[in-house]
């Protein structure tokens, strides 16, 4: 029987060319994003790929619309072998005394309650017919202290708790929750990040030692491998994917 996954921000970037990746391995995608447009898009390049897809339009910083699309992935193929815990958002940007206390709170309800709400009712289910495995969106700002990305760097800080707490509670019931931490990749986040603070672009590529950003396609690549069976003894990891960073601050 064919796997089923469901990917959160699956309309664009990293969960769009995740969905396209795992479609090529033969798993069926439940694509959600609250965003319809890219969210159809992705659902074309996953039937094109090969594999079954349903679009679920959700805000994952809505409880109720979090419980929709676990329902609605389960009723449609009745099992969750695997979820990329992707949406979120970077903010505006700039420093945390002259930001805005409902930008605060809005990038906390989407990058983390979202990301919990998440894990709450996807590992239900997958607990429920004997396990499955989740990766975890964080950032090169959930392993290093970054300026300008105060709010942003807390979530995803945040999201290493999860990932690791996760594990310490439920390996034993066939779960297996991991972590990325991408370095600035080139996905339409942060093309219009760097447009809107273009010396931020410079400073980032200067700043990693293979002078470049990463490709949607390399993340994507190891969130696969994180996901499948590959991956089986992998447990609780953090696994950077940033030509280098954050390993020359950490
Ligand atoms: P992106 O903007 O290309 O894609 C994000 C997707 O999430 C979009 O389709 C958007 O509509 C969706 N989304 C946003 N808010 C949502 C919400 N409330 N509910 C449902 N969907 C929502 O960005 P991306 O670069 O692919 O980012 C994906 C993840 O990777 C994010 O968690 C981001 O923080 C993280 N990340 C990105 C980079 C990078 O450099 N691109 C680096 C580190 C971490």
């Amino acid at each position: 029987m064919s796997k089923v996954g469901i990917i959160t921000g699956a309309g664009s970037g990293l969960g769009q060319a995740t969905a396209v990746q795992l479609a090529e391995q033969g798993v069926n995608i439940a694509v959600v994003d609250i965003d319809e447009e890219g969210g159809r898009e992705t659902v074309e390049k996953v039937n094109k790929a090969g594999a079954e897809a349903i679009f679920v339009k959700a805000d994952v910083a809505k409880l109720e619309e979090v419980k929709n699309y676990v329902n609605e992935t389960v009723n449609q193929w009745g099992q969750i072998d695997y979820f990329f815990n992707n949406a979120g958002i970077s903010g505006s940007g700039g420093y945390f005394l002259d930001t805005d206390p409902e930008e605060i709170e809005k990038i906390v309800q989407i990058n983390l309650m979202g990301a919990l709400y998440g894990v709450r009712y996807v590992a239900e289910v997958m607990i429920e017919n004997g396990g499955g495995a989740i990766v975890n969106t964080s950032s090169s700002a959930g392993v290093i202290g970054q300026d300008s990305v105060v709010t942003y760097s807390a979530t995803k800080h945040g999201i290493v708790g999860l990932t690791k707490s996760m594990v310490a509670e439920y390996a034993k019931d066939g779960l297996r929750v991991n972590a990325i931490a991408p370095g600035p990749t080139e996905t339409p986040m942060v093309k219009s990040y760097f447009e809107a603070n273009p010396k931020m672009k410079e400073s980032a590529e200067k700043g990693i030692p293979q002078q470049r950003l990463g490709t949607p396609e390399e993340v994507a690549e190891l969130v696969t491998f994180l996901l499948t069976s590959k991956a089986d003894y992998i447990n609780g990891e953090v696994v950077r994917i940033d030509g280098g960073f954050t390993n020359t601050k950490a």
